[in-house]
Order: structure tokens, then sequence, then C-alpha cells
């Protein structure tokens, strides 16, 4: 039988396709390190993806991890294990753990979009990396700088925005504390073939809408007063919200996407 082991769904839609005018042309040249003709009626559509009502919301294709009623996409660690966060939610949102450890995803990702939004406190203490650090880890190990810079002055490869001890943010578009903050970061995870590394990680950063990092390089993990080279790792890792100490914090709206390259196979059609 020629469809045995083949899901209905997927009959139908391939049925579906052969049936349906597809438009285009055959007869255009093969585009340039791609197998596809200009315009070619064979290559896959995109998928449908809802976005959001609301600017800023999860499109229909997003992993919500924080919608501000729990932390249950989200865990912490303990002497080596696993543990209940002890990072609090209040009033839809996460508070800052306050010396009780990082806030680790429980999934793993690699090739993300994430977007995350933040508020420093409106009578945020301290200078320079003291006043109000946290960031985010991705792949736990590149950190997205999250500190208070309105007006405020650090090294600038450390202030909010930068990727830390690498780049800093390419202008400040910081509001001022009290009020939030959004960033929405695309990230390709560094590629390896075996033990060597083929290609570094890379960070796309938007910082209350205006991009700060375009598709910047980076050397390898983040590090304080150091450089570190890329290394091997595992294709995926989680992300993390640092707990820098004492910083009063929160965090609202996390969501991401998963990132695939052009031309995933089809779906059904609706
Ligand atoms: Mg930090």
């Amino acid at each position: 039988m020629l469809f045995v082991g083949v899901p209905l769904a997927a009959v139908l839609s391939l049925a579906f396709v052969a049936q349906v005018h597809r438009d285009g042309y055959r007869n255009t040249p093969i585009l340039p390190g791609q197998k596809w003709h200009v315009h070619d009626p064979d290559r896959p559509y995109p998928h449908e993806v809802v976005p959001s009502a609301a600017p800023g919301g999860p499109p229909s294709d997003a992993t919500v991890l924080f919608d501000g009623k729990d932390l249950s996409q989200w865990t912490q660690y303990a002497g080596g294990a696993e543990s209940t966060p002890k990072w609090k939610v209040a009033k839809g949102c996460i508070e800052i753990g306050g010396g009780t450890g990082n806030l680790y995803t429980k999934e793993k990702f690699g090739d993300c979009q994430l977007h995350i939004e933040y508020q420093e406190d409106k009578n945020v203490k301290g200078s320079g990396q003291g006043r109000g650090n946290s960031g985010v880890f991705l792949m736990s190990k590149y950190e997205v700088q999250v500190l208070d810079s309105y007006r405020a002055s650090t090294y600038a490869d450390g202030q909010a925005g930068a990727l830390y001890g690498q780049y800093p943010p390419l202008v400040n578009p910081m509001r001022p504390p009290g009020e939030w903050q959004a960033y929405d970061i695309i990230f390709t995870a560094p590629k390896f073939e075996g033990t060597k590394v083929v290609e570094p990680a890379y960070v796309t950063l938007f910082f209350n809408g205006v991009m700060v990092h375009n598709h910047q390089k980076l050397n390898g993990p983040s590090a304080h007063q150091a450089v570190l080279m890329q290394e091997v790792q595992p294709a995926e890792d989680h992300i993390y919200l640092q707990d820098h100490g004492p910083s009063k914090l929160k965090f609202r709206n996390i969501w991401i996407r998963r990132l695939k390259g052009y031309d995933q196979p089809e779906e059904a059609p609706k």
C-alpha cells in the first residue's frame, strides 16, 4: 500500500496540494545557493502564524514562558538538584530571587526569538554594576545585560543591553527606572561539527524597539574580566535569568519562538 504508515491528514494534504493550482514558474533561473527556481511553485508555503492582537504579545507559535500567573515553565537548582523556584510571582510579575540563585527555563533552546520585559525599581540604589543587575543568559552562557543604565554609569560593555563583556549596545534607549523595558532578542546558536566550532553564537537585540545589536558575532561565552572563546557545547541549553544578589527587579510577558530555517515541510491546508 502506498500510504501505509502515513497519517491521513498528510495524505489529504498532499492530495489537496496536487489538485490546487500553485502560482509560479519552472522556466526561471535556479537561485544561487538554493535548489529552487525563481518563483518556484513547488517551494513550500510558510506556516501560518497568528500575530498577537496587542503589540509585544506572543504570536500563535510562541511558547509562553510567563503570562503573569505562575512559574510552571521555570526551575531552580539547589545543591545540583532541581528545586521549586523561590523567585516570587506578585501582581502579574516575577520578582527577582534576591540571593536564591538563577531562574532557569525547564526547556532547553537553541536558535530562538525571545521577548522579555523588565522593570528596575523606581528607587533603585547603588552604582555601576550594583544598580539593579540581572541578565538574560542564552543557552546558559551568553548574557544580555539587565541593569539600570538610565543616566547611570558603568563600563560600556556592561550596561543594559550590552552583550556582557564584549559589546556595548549601539545606542542607549533605556527608560527611567520604574518604567517597563522590553528586549526582543534573536539568538543564533553556535554551530559545531564534531569537536570543531563552525560558527560562534550571534545576537540581534531590539531594546525598547530600538536595534542595539545587528547579528553581532560573539567571541564565546560571557565572562567578567576575561575573554572566553567559543567551545563545543550541546545544541540546546536552558535560558536563565540572573540572580545578582540584592537587586530589586520585576519581569513580565516572557515568550519564545524556536527558529527554524526556510522551506519547512508544508502544513495541511486550513
Ligand atoms: Mg548581569
